[in-house]
């Protein structure tokens, strides 16, 4: 292998890490939302194409020979990158967890770029293509966030101000 493969299967790694690490975000939020069904539904959307991330992923690993069993080492590796996510006592936690899963989209959309590199550079049409449609399904759900912040902010507000329960 050489070292080029291996920074190839180790961003593979990390990206599968990263998207348990998604699902382990996003899940705990979609189970605490009462007011904002929109907010639920996309994030439940989401959660479901990220399983399909995860399947994609292994199956680019597995092309490379990398075995399934080797990714469960991986989960929960990414641990502090994203050090900001987990509000869930605030009583903003709606606002601040639209904030942070922004953050969390892209710093995904990051990684998939930096994965396309590499595999565009090795001419693995296979893994190019999975990992298009990964991109593509973050960066959809980066520009629902960034559309939905405004709206999700103003609602949290507008109820606070009548007196309705606002926090999530
Ligand atoms: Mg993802
Ligand atoms: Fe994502």
């Amino acid at each position: 292998m050489t070292d080029t493969d291996d920074i190839f299967v180790t961003g593979l790694r990390n990206a599968h890490a990263m998207e348990n690490q998604a699902l382990s975000i996003m899940k705990p939020q979609v189970s605490r939302i009462e007011n904002y069904p929109e907010v639920a539904h996309r994030l439940q959307q989401h959660i479901t194409e990220t399983e399909g991330q995860i399947q994609r992923l292994e199956q680019i690993l597995e092309g490379l020979g990398e075995s399934r069993s080797m990714l469960k080492d991986a989960v929960l590796s990414v641990g502090g990158a994203m050090a900001t996510i987990g509000h869930t006592v605030a009583p903003d936690e709606i606002i601040k967890n639209s904030i942070a899963n922004f953050a969390f989209e892209n710093y995904e959309i990051a990684a998939y770029k930096s994965l396309l590199a590499l595999a565009n550079q090795a001419s693995n049409s296979s893994a190019t293509s999975l990992l298009q449609q990964n991109l593509q399904e973050e960066l959809s759900m980066a520009e629902w966030l960034d559309q939905n912040i405004e709206t999700v902010t103003l609602k949290y507000a507008a109820l606070r101000e009548s007196g309705q329960s606002a926090k999530k």
